[in-house]
């Protein structure tokens, strides 16, 4: 096969081993002798696989007994709506920090009052907006904390005085994380933890039960606590690859190194964006992503930017095109990103460079 360098916003590159075990469960699952994808939920063997991943989530992101995870087929934009369903009742604050973060406000506005309590709009979303006061009148606030299309991404967990509930799609798994301060977290598989077709949703059990709406079977969480993600036929194939990539983050030393391997991988992209003249970063330095690293040409070379495309693409670079609201280039350095892909696409700058400067 060819050699290529995947940099995929999502689905994203999944770790080889996951990949590896996958092919082999649609061949035998679990020593059956069927494929995992005839294989019934009700089995002992797929309620293993199932108890198993719960049981990573667990302990991988140190869950606290107050929270339950759940897995459900719709994808983040369905959380979205789960989102509002479960937990609004009067009122509610959105963090707008792009396109994603609108969308899941445009969901709870449906269900209730829903506002932007700060924007990042006038800059195209470049950054994270600071000046802004967490009201206190809000049933929560929502954020979304690695911002896929900009790159840029909250890197700390917030304190508000409101329950949080956080979009975190493409930061997942990627840094450990606070989960007490936080009443649900929830986000697609596809871009750090899975292949598409499944997300995952952290909830704090208590915190269910306190809207007055009559709240549809499939959208209450607690449908879905109750059920152990069983209520109805769970997606068995996205769920077993989670669980696969999920055991390989263990073998690599659990979340903590992972956030140690992102940090480097993240620090010699953006310091070659910066050293080099031919590029520049869109995202304010502060709140550049460890996951979506976004780039354009620098001023004065803006019409080598299809070139650059081509000369990468030849080198085997995949997925690097930045997106359409963006331009320019984004690299999606995920967690099964290798230090060696980052490098590749780090010498290919470099090589274009010495072509034009
Ligand atoms: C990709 C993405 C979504 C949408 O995910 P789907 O699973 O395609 O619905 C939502 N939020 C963020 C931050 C994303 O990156």
């Amino acid at each position: 096969m060819k050699e290529v360098h995947v940099f995929n916003a999502g689905p994203c590159k999944l770790p080889q081993p996951a990949i590896d075990a996958a092919i082999e469960g649609l061949k035998d699952f679990a020593g059956t002798g069927i494929p995992v994808i005839e294989i019934s939920h009700r089995t002992k063997e797929w309620e293993a696989v199932m108890d198993e991943t719960r049981a990573l989530w667990k302990e991988l992101l140190d869950i606290p007994d107050t929270h339950e995870v759940v897995f459900l087929g719709g994808g983040a934009s369905m959380g979205f709506l789960y989102a509002a369903m479960n937990f609004l009742e009067k009122k509610a604050a959105y963090l707008e920090t792009g396109v994603w973060a609108k969308k899941a406000l445009k969901e709870a506005k449906g269900l209730g009052e829903a506002y932007a309590v700060a924007s990042s709009a006038d800059r195209n979303y470049s950054y994270i907006p600071k000046d802004w006061e967490c009201p206190t009148d809000v049933d929560y606030l929502h954020i979304t904390t690695n911002n896929t299309i900009y790159g840029t991404e909250i890197h700390e967990d917030m304190t508000v005085p409101v329950p949080l509930i956080a979009d975190m799609s493409s930061d997942i798994m990627s840094r450990p994380v606070d989960v007490s301060k936080y009443d649900l977290i929830y986000g697609g598989a596809q871009k750090n933890v899975g292949p598409a077709g499944v997300f995952f949703a952290i909830v704090r059990k208590d915190a269910l039960g306190r809207v007055s709406r009559y709240i549809p079977t499939m959208l209450d969480y607690r449908t879905h606590i109750d059920g152990g993600s069983m209520f109805n036929t769970p997606p068995v194939f996205p769920i077993f690859v989670m669980n696969q990539t999920l055991k390989w983050v263990k073998a690599q030393g659990g979340v903590e190194a992972m956030y140690r391997r992102n940090v480097e991988k993240a620090d010699m992209l953006y310091c070659e964006i910066d050293r080099n003249p031919l590029f520049t970063g869109t995202a304010a330095r502060e709140d550049r992503s460890l996951m979506n690293v976004c780039f354009v040409m620098a001023p004065g070379y803006e019409t080598l930017q299809d070139e650059f495309l081509r000369f990468a693409t030849e080198r085997g670079m995949v997925g690097i095109k930045g997106h359409r609201s963006v331009g320019g280039f984004r690299a999606s350095i995920y967690n099964a990103c290798e230090l060696s892909d980052v490098r590749a696409l780090v010498a290919c700058m470099k090589e274009f460079e010495n072509l034009h400067e």
